[in-house]
């Protein structure tokens, strides 16, 4: 007989790598990079002169040279496909903060678009009249906030004559998406955000049928790659400025962008429904909050944020060595994405590193993050 054939090795997650290179400020202060990317290895200085560089293995290794482009053709293109045919993807950037999370995640319009914007573009290039929706959430401090829901709020209250509200609300109007507005125009703070009326509360729940959902998050339809710019762009400006107005630091939250795009598939004769849903998670920055030190609160806040990147290391570990339980329960991170994590679903966690000495201690740890997954 002849052997059967071997089935290739599902890994459930994908590790990439991406190192950033040296930012002219840095070279300025005297840095040097003691990272070498070759082939799919990363390779990385020793701390004493006397032991060999470390070299660590992954999926794929990028380059302080590679552009958005070439990282989402090579590594993200794939996953958009998927969702794109029903299936449930998901795009983790892990790092400290400083390595390129956001950079790769988000990047700018319109020279450097990072993963969402490339995603989107190439969701409504390939299905054009798809049924799509989004949804984008933030984590801070183990609690939920809507950033649609909050770049609206303070539409509601913004001078009607800027340009980011008044692209936002035409996004806005011909979607459908919820805009409350007061019966009386409020007396304009000085930031221009009304805070007398706090964010509805978001609950995690599990449906039966329906998998995870987020209770009160919006999903606004999304008809165009030009809307979900409009919409993301004002939420990605809202974020920034409230983190800056709570004195919040945004590195410490984790940001989760989702599209759900409903699809109808031919299988085996029959029609089938699916939502395929593709989702990037910018997390939050990985380096050790512990030793932060500051008052109760703060520790407190620390400790939270902490929690949601230790208790994904766990999930992590859990599924790719097949444990019966995988302690999903321990996070609000978690929680949240329980069903676009393992199953059926194709991971990649993106790690981001710095290559300059003063990170060394931060790349290790990122790289060795990884090993858990491997
Ligand atoms: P993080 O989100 O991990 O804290 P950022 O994405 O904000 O880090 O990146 C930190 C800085 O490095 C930013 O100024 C960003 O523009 C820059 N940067 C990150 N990645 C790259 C890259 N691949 N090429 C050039 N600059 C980058
Ligand atoms: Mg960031």
């Amino acid at each position: 007989d002849p052997a059967p054939a071997s089935l290739p090795v599902q890994t459930p997650i994908q590790v990439i790598v991406r190192c950033r290179p040296l930012l002219p400020h840095e070279v300025a202060a005297g840095q040097r990079s003691v990272v070498a990317c070759r082939g799919n290895s990363v390779f990385v200085e020793p701390v004493h002169a006397y032991q060999n560089p470390r070299g660590f293995a992954f999926d794929r290794v990028f380059g302080p040279t590679t552009t958005q482009q070439e990282l989402f053709e090579t590594s993200i293109r794939p996953l958009v496909q998927h969702a794109l045919d029903g299936y449930k993807c998901t795009v983790l950037a892990y790092g400290p903060t400083g390595s390129g999370k956001t950079h790769s995640m988000q990047g700018s319009r319109p020279l450097c678009p990072g993963m969402m914007f490339e995603s989107v573009a190439m969701v409504f290039a390939a299905a054009p009249s798809a049924h799509v929706r989004m949804s984008f959430v933030e984590i801070y401090n183990e609690e939920l906030l809507d950033l649609l829901d909050e770049s609206q709020r303070r539409l509601e209250s913004a001078p009607p004559t800027s340009t980011s509200s008044r692209a936002l609300q035409a996004a806005a109007r011909r979607h459908g998406v919820r805009i409350k507005y007061k019966t009386k125009p409020p007396v304009a703070a000085t930031d221009g955000v009304n805070d007398d009326e706090p964010p509805p509360k978001l609950h995690i729940v599990r449906h039966p049928r329906d998998g995870v959902i987020v209770h009160g998050l919006q999903e606004a339809p999304v008809a165009s790659a030009a809307d979900v710019y409009a919409l993301l762009e004002a939420a990605i400006d809202c974020r920034q400025q409230s983190a800056t107005r709570c004195n919040k630091e945004s590195s410490r939250s984790h940001a989760i962008f989702t599209l759900y795009i409903d699809t109808t598939l031919i299988v085996g004769g029959n029609t089938v429904h699916a939502t395929g849903q593709l989702r990037l998670v910018d997390l939050s920055g990985s380096e050790n909050y512990a030793r932060a030190g500051g008052c109760k609160a703060r520790q407190v806040e620390a400790a939270n944020i902490g929690q949601g990147l230790l208790a994904l290391g766990r999930v992590i570990k859990a599924l790719v060595e097949g444990w019966r339980h995988v302690p999903y329960r321990e996070s609000k991170l978690t929680r949240l994405l329980q069903d676009s994590i393992g199953g059926a679903t194709m991971t990649t966690l993106l790690l981001a590193v710095a290559p300059g000495d003063d990170s060394l201690d931060e790349t290790l740890s990122t790289l060795a993050y990884a090993q858990l997954a491997q």
